[in-house]
Parts: C-alpha cells; structure tokens; sequence
C-alpha cells in the first residue's frame, strides 16, 4: 500500500512543504527573481526526500537504463539526493565539495578513469553549477552521461545539453539593473540568510 506521501502529486508535496517562495530574490547568479525554490523545505524532510528521489530513480532508469557506473553529487543538496538516487540505482556515489575555481573531489574521493557518471542536484537555475560539477569530473578523469535536477527553473530550457528534471517551472529574472521589483520598490532579500538586502 502507498504512503500518504507516495500518493502525492510532485507538485503537492512541494506546495504542501512551501518549498517555492514568492518576493523579491536575488539567486546564486546575481539576478533578481520574484520567485525561488528552498530546496532545504525538501531536504528537512528525509521521507519526502526519499519518494522525491525514488521518482527521480524512475525516470533516470527510463533515459540512461544501465549505463550510468557512479553517481555523483554536488555541494549541498546535491550530496543528499545523490546519496539517495544512487542507493535506489545500487551505486556508488562521490560527492563534490566547493573550491574557489568550481568543485572539486576532497577526502580521497575517486573517479575511476572513463566511469559513466550520473550528476545530480537539486535545483538548476543557470547552469553554471552542472557545468562545473562536469568539468570538476573530467577533470577527475570520469565521463558524464546524464544530468538529473529535482527542479529545473530555468528561463530557457531549449539547452543542447538536456538535463532530466522531476520538477519544470517557468519563470522570470532580470539582471539588477532591469528588475521591475527594485523599480517598484520591493524589499530585496537573499535567500540563504532570509535578511534584507539594502539596495544603493
Ligand atoms: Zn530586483
């Protein structure tokens, strides 16, 4: 029999938990939204998490079958739900940490020369954090053949590089300098700290 949680909709179980906040943000990127994505509001709830990933499983076994070797997972979230979709795939799991240039693989971590690596992360915003974690396991001597996102809120999805996403969203941002919500005035906050932002 199906949990309560298991019976959900994807879209309930992110509305139900609050995960999309709506205001006037500044992301990772520098630009403005009047939406984002706290992936932390899934990530605080391990039972969630788990179905989210078991989903996320599903359709990653659809596209890539048994080509997928590793998984890996980058820093924060990304680790989590790697964790949690390689345990379902029977794999192994290598975590990426933050460096000044990207990622990078710390503690003795390896990826065997040529394995098939699966990334996977929680919310895709611009890109430049899947592109990293690609370069960091080249890098690393391992080749890339899926990319999987739990949220993809990207502007523009027409991307030749197609990354998998159990979540799509559609949505606004704007460079600062052309944002309608610092024009009207609305109270700019960053995310991570929850603090107003005070604009110049
Ligand atoms: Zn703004």
């Amino acid at each position: 029999m199906k949990t309560d949680i298991e019976i959900k909709s994807t879209e309930e179980l992110l509305s139900e938990l609050g995960v999309m906040k709506t205001g006037h943000f500044v992301l990772t990127s520098g630009r403005h939204s009047s939406f984002y994505f706290e992936k932390f509001r899934i990530l605080e709830r391990p039972e969630t998490t788990s179905v989210l990933c078991a989903r996320m499983a599903d359709i990653i076994k659809k596209k890539a079958g048994p080509k997928i070797d590793l998984v890996c997972g980058p820093a924060t979230g990304g680790m989590i739900l790697a964790f949690e979709v390689a345990k379902i795939l029977r794999l192994g799991c290598v975590y990426l940490e933050k460096s000044e240039s990207g990622f990078c693989l710390l503690r003795g971590m390896r990826i065997p020369i040529g394995a098939k690596t699966l990334i996977v992360d929680d919310v895709l915003t611009t890109g430049k954090s899947l592109d990293a974690a690609h370069k960091a396991i080249v890098e690393a001597g391992g080749s890339v053949v899926l990319k999987a996102v739990m949220i993809d809120r990207r502007k523009a999805k027409d991307s030749l590089d197609a990354v998998l996403a159990l979540y799509t969203a559609q949505g606004e941002d704007y460079l600062p300098d052309q944002c309608p919500l610092c024009t009207a005035d609305v109270p700019l906050v960053d995310p991570k700290t929850g603090r107003e932002i005070l604009r110049r």
